[in-house]
Formats: structure tokens, C-alpha cells, sequence
């Protein structure tokens, strides 16, 4: 399929990438030139906007940071039209489905579905769950909000880039299962880094503690597959200075969208606003660009 990829970071470059690998002919483009560039050595082709990069693509794809960069692209910003309405005001626009796999809010969500229903367009709300490592394997998980119909259309193309694909329901209900997740995700990585370092304050062998923990009723996701602890686990964040990864400024707003989330249904959320303030700590304190296990270092200032 024709399909054009917008935003190659952390985790939109690596999803392209088995877009490719596929036998996908996809067309990228991203503001950083250096991500173009290393997409098109692996067979994709690069444009020079996303106008350019969407003309004739039967799938349009975007993986942003937040909702308003989402609402930017299609809706427009600042006065200038939007994707939605390029697509409709281009005459060889072949009505292409749009799946947006960035994390927003479910309201941002549902805004943007909307208007792209009257331009006569079908819009998902596609997040998904499994890092980076998660994406580089082809093995995310995507949560879908939206039509059944825009739902098995999409399945095809998201079964490139992952194993595990839901509909989670109309449009938003993909971002309030994804918010509830990382919600869950920012007070399990929190709780571990706490507990890690409770235990190596007091003697322990961080490696030695989380085999321990792995194996026991505290056995958790972080310690499986994504330990903040330096050295611990080959591979991780944590074991090359918590470049890469998921950032700590993007779990913040992760738990602000769930706190927003809350706030609208009228939820009790104590530890998730606990979790919240950790991470927004901790961005302030200037670990913003680091991988959230990086909250681990807010447990051992003072070492
Ligand atoms: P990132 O900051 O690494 O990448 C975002 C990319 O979007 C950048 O390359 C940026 O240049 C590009 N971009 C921004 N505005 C653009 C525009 N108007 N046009 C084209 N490109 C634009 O972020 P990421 O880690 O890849 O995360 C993307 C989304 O996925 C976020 O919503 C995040 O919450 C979610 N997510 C991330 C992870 C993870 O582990 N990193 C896991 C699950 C979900």
C-alpha cells in the first residue's frame, strides 16, 4: 500500500521502518532532517511536507508528541488550513484512512475524528503501548478508537508494526484505555524505582533485589522488561544514562491527561496524582528529555 508516515521519533521511525520491511511503499516526513534521512536509507521515500507526503496515500499515519501538535496537522494552526482540508481540496486525493498512533486526550480525539467525518474522511485513534523496544520488534499493542468498519481496514497495516491489535470502541475510547494504561505504567515504574532503591539503601544488590521482586508478588512490567536501574538490565534506558526511550515529559503528560480524565468524570485518582507529581518533579528538576525510569535518580539524590 501507499502509505505516508509522519513524525519519526523515538517510536514513529522504528514503526515506518517495518512499514518498509513489509513491502509497504511509504513516504515519510518529519520537521528533524536527520530522521528523514534515515528512513530513506532503509527504502522509504522522504517529502518535503506533509502535503507532499500525503498526496495519493491510500493510509496516512502520524505519530506526534501531544494533541496539539495532532490538532496542528490536521485541523491547522496559526490560520493556515490543516491536512483534513488539503485532502479534500486535492483532486487526487484518494480518501485515505488516517490513523493517528500518537497518546492525546480522548476529547482531542473525538475533535479531530469529527471533523475529518465532514470532510468525508475515516480518523482512528490508534495509541499504542510497548516502547520502543516494543516498536522495533513489531510487537506493539494498539489500542483503536473508532469505527468497526475504519477498524478492519486498518488491522492489515497495523499488523506490520504490531502483535496485539484492539478495538477498544468508538472514537476517544483508544486513548482512555491507553490513559488508564500508562496511568497504571507511571505508578508501577514510580513503585519500583522506590522500592529499588529502599532495598539498595539498606544493602542490597539492585540485580540481586529484582530477581527477587521478578519472582515474587511485586513482579511487575518495569522489572521484566524495562528496569531503571543503571546496570541491571543489558539494554535498558537505565544502562546507557536514560537516553532514548519513553520521555519523562511525555509520562508527564501522560498522567496529566489522566488526571484531566478524572477530573471530567468525576474519578478519584490518589496515586495517579501522586505519580504525576513525581514525573512533573522531575521534568522540572531538568530530566525532561531522559526515559522516565530515569525517575529512579529522583530516589538517590544525596548519594
Ligand atoms: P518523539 O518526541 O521522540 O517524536 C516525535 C516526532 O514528531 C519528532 O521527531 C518530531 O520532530 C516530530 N514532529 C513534531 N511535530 C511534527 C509535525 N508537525 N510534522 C512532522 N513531524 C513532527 O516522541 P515519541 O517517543 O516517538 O512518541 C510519540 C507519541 O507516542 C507520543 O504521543 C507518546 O506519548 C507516544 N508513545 C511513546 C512511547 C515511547 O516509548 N516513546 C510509547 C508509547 C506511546
Amino acid at each position: 500500500m501507499n502509505i505516508a508516515f509522519i513524525g519519526l521519533g523515538n517510536m514513529g521511525a522504528p514503526m515506518a521502518s517495518n512499514l518498509v520491511k513489509a513491502g509497504h511503499s511509504v513516504t515519510v516526513f518529519d520537521l528533524v532532517e536527520s530522521a528523514m534521512q534515515a528512513l530513506e536509507s532503509e527504502g522509504a521515500r522522504r517529502a518535503e511536507s506533509t502535503e507532499a507526503a500525503t498526496k495519493g496515500a491510500e493510509v496516512i499515519i502520524s505519530m506526534l508528541p501531544a494533541g496539539v501538535h495532532v490538532k496542528g496537522l490536521y485541523l491547522g494552526r496559526d490560520g493556515a488550513p490543516g491536512l483534513l482540508e488539503a485532502l479534500e481540496t486535492d483532486a487526487d486525493n484518494t480518501k485515505p484512512l488516517i490513523i493517528d498512533a500518537s497518546t492525546i486526550s480522548p476529547e482531542d480525539a473525538r475533535e479531530v475524528a469529527a471533523a475529518a467525518r465532514e470532510h468525508g474522511l475515516t480518523w482512528l485513534d490508534a495509541p499504542v503501548s510497548g516502547g520502543v523496544g516494543g516498536a522495533k520488534a513489531g510487537a506493539l499493542t494498539f489500542i483503536v478508537g473508532g469505527s468497526a468498519e475504519g477498524f478492519e481496514q486498518a488491522r492489515p497495516v497495523l499488523e506490520a508494526m504490531g502483535k496485539n491489535i484492539f478495538h477498544a470502541g468508538e472514537s476517544g475510547a483508544g486513548q482512555v484505555a491507553k490513559i488508564c494504561n500508562n496511568m497504571l505504567l507511571g505508578i508501577l515504574m514510580s513503585g519500583t524505582a522506590e522500592a529499588l532503591a529502599l532495598g539498595v539503601k539498606n544493602g542490597m544488590d539492585p540485580a540481586v533485589l529484582s530477581e527477587i521482586m521478578k519472582q515474587s508478588s511485586g513482579g511487575n512490567w518495569a522489572l521484566n522488561v524495562y528496569n531503571p536501574w543503571p546496570g541491571v538490565m543489558e539494554g535498558s534506558a537505565a544502562s546507557r544514562d536514560y537516553q532514548g526511550g519513553f520521555l519523562t515529559d511525555l509520562m508527564a503528560k501522560d498522567l496529566g491527561l489522566a488526571w484531566e480524565l478524572a477530573l471530567g468524570s468525576k474519578s478519584t485518582v490518589p496515586m495517579g496524582s501522586q505519580a504525576r507529581n513525581l514525573f512533573a518533579l522531575h521534568s522540572a528538576q531538568g530530566s525532561g528529555s531522559l526515559d522516565f525510569s530515569s525517575i529512579q535518580k529522583l530516589y538517590r539524590e544525596g548519594e
